[in-house]
């Protein structure tokens, strides 16, 4: 298999293989996001070098892979007969393929619409990973995300009713200090709106070489401690009413947090209150990101 660029997946994916069906980002503008900051520049793989990647696959780990994962930072944004024919090769050649996923940004699900969306639902797709990052629109204009809460809401209801499972990012902090209330409210108020199957809690960390790095440094950006990230996350999930599946499974958090909305969130809010009574120096210490 031929890999190009930066290569991320998330945990829930380790398992899985991966083919790359497309290469970069096609927005690559998020403040926070350091991926694809020195290229490559997006582009969509020729189809029969997929096919030859998922072959040359098949030879190496046998007919039954259950899980692939198609990395890069838009697969989504992928014509959608192109990412049909990857979705029908794969389950071709491996016939015990159980899921198919890939991440996407909204604006470029919205473009999808439902329509392409069952489309590549009845081919199998089966699983979007998204940056909401936040429902705040002011916050998603400031970290220039492409997108507003409306749009996030619209693609999120699509894939939902497209028969896709839907993996929610949300970035701790990413208001800091200024917006730290009105980010986990609003956050709250488009993850009740959409109701993802996975909320996954991340914690901003600055990342080398972007603009919110010299934010930071600037001070123009306040940062949140461990303490007020905890009390934000507190917030979020006070104001939470769906069922999703909640996780933290990442090296930025200060607390790990797992479990089932809304069965745990008594127990959840109850492990941060037992957090919030410790130090902060005992957290993890404040790093800049390299990847
Ligand atoms: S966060 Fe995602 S959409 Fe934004 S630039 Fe990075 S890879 Fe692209």
């Amino acid at each position: 298999m031929r890999y190009e660029g930066p290569i991320y997946r998330p945990p829930s994916e380790a398992d899985s293989l991966l083919i790359q069906a497309t290469i970069g980002c096609p927005h690559n503008r998020c403040t926070f996001c350091m991926v694809y900051r020195g290229g490559p520049r997006f582009r969509v793989r020729d189809l029969t070098d997929i096919e030859a990647d998922l072959r040359q696959a098949r030879e190496i780990h046998g007919p039954d892979v259950r899980t692939l994962f198609l990395p890069a930072g838009n697969t989504i944004a992928m014509p959608t007969e192109a990412l049909c024919t990857v979705c029908r090769t794969a389950h071709r050649i491996f016939p015990n393929l159980e899921r198919i996923t890939v991440y996407g940004s909204s604006p470029f699900i919205h473009r999808k619409r439902l329509e392409g969306l069952k489309r590549l639902v009845e081919t199998g797709l089966t699983r979007i990973h998204v940056g909401l990052e936040s429902g705040d629109d002011r916050i998603l204009r400031r970290i220039a995300k492409g997108t507003d809460s409306n749009q996030q809401i619209d693609a999120g209801h699509w894939v939902k009713a497209a028969g896709i499972e839907l993996s929610l990012y949300v970035i701790l902090g990413i208001g800091g200090q200024k917006h730290s209330e009105s980010h986990a409210r609003e956050t709250a108020r488009v993850l009740n709106a959409i109701a993802p199957d996975f909320t996954r809690l991340r914690t901003f960390v600055p990342k080398v070489g972007t603009p919110l790095l010299e934010d930071v440094r600037n001070r123009r950006f306040r940062m949140l401690g461990p303490h007020d990230v905890l009390k934000e996350t507190a917030l979020l999930l006070t104001h939470l009413k769906i069922s999703t599946t909640l996780t933290s499974d990442h090296y930025t958090n200060y607390l790990n947090l797992e479990g089932h909305l809304p069965k745990d969130k008594e127990r959840l809010l109850s492990t941060i209150a037992t957090a919030l009574t410790r130090e902060e120096t005992s957290f993890r210490p404040f790093f800049i990101g390299n990847q």
